[in-house]
């Protein structure tokens, strides 16, 4: 009878153990930098990352290609949840921040930290922008403008093919 309780006790405690673990989100198991808790930066050469993305994420993050407005997965997307950077894992934008924008693309009018994302000039194509990149992994997420809404007024204009998004309630 002993036997039992110990083995039950063990048996809870295994499954204990495993709940407890931290989530991360599935498709990046053979990303090695992949992390949905880890913020320290990473420097990955363009070579290793295109042995491990995608070849549309590869395109759109690392070679700042642009995916056709209203065919991402996200641009429409209204669900309560999180946005997370598809290359590295790093958290970027809360639904909370997302807004019906008619651009094609998710909009966003604030990162979830401030230092989540950085900025960087881009005067490509005969235009003056500002590029947002992630700021784990350097990779392009897209461009910020100012017609966003309050009360930022700030358009995070991304690349749903950028993004992944988890659904509240998921425990990352
Ligand atoms: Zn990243």
């Amino acid at each position: 009878m002993k036997a039992v309780y110990i083995i039950a006790a063990l048996f809870c405690f295994t499954v204990g153990a495993f709940a407890q673990q931290p989530k991360t989100i599935k498709g990046h198991e053979n990303n090695p930098y992949y992390s949905n808790t880890d913020t320290k930066h990473l420097n990955v050469s363009n070579a290793e990352w295109k042995k491990i993305l995608p070849p549309a994420l590869y395109a759109t993050a690392r070679e700042q290609e642009t995916e056709r407005a209203f065919t991402g997965k996200y641009w429409n997307k209204d669900t309560k949840g999180t946005y997370y950077c598809a290359v590295c894992g790093n958290k970027l934008f809360r639904s909370d921040a997302k807004f019906a924008s008619d651009c094609g693309w998710p909009s966003f009018y604030e990162p979830v930290r401030k230092n989540s994302v950085i900025y960087k000039e881009d005067n490509s194509y005969g235009m003056q922008r500002t590029e947002v990149i992630c700021a784990r992994c350097d990779s392009h997420l897209g461009h910020i403008f100012d017609d966003g809404p309050p009360p930022t007024h700030k358009r995070f204009c991304m690349n749903s093919v950028s993004l992944d998004f988890v659904p509240e309630g998921f425990g990352l």
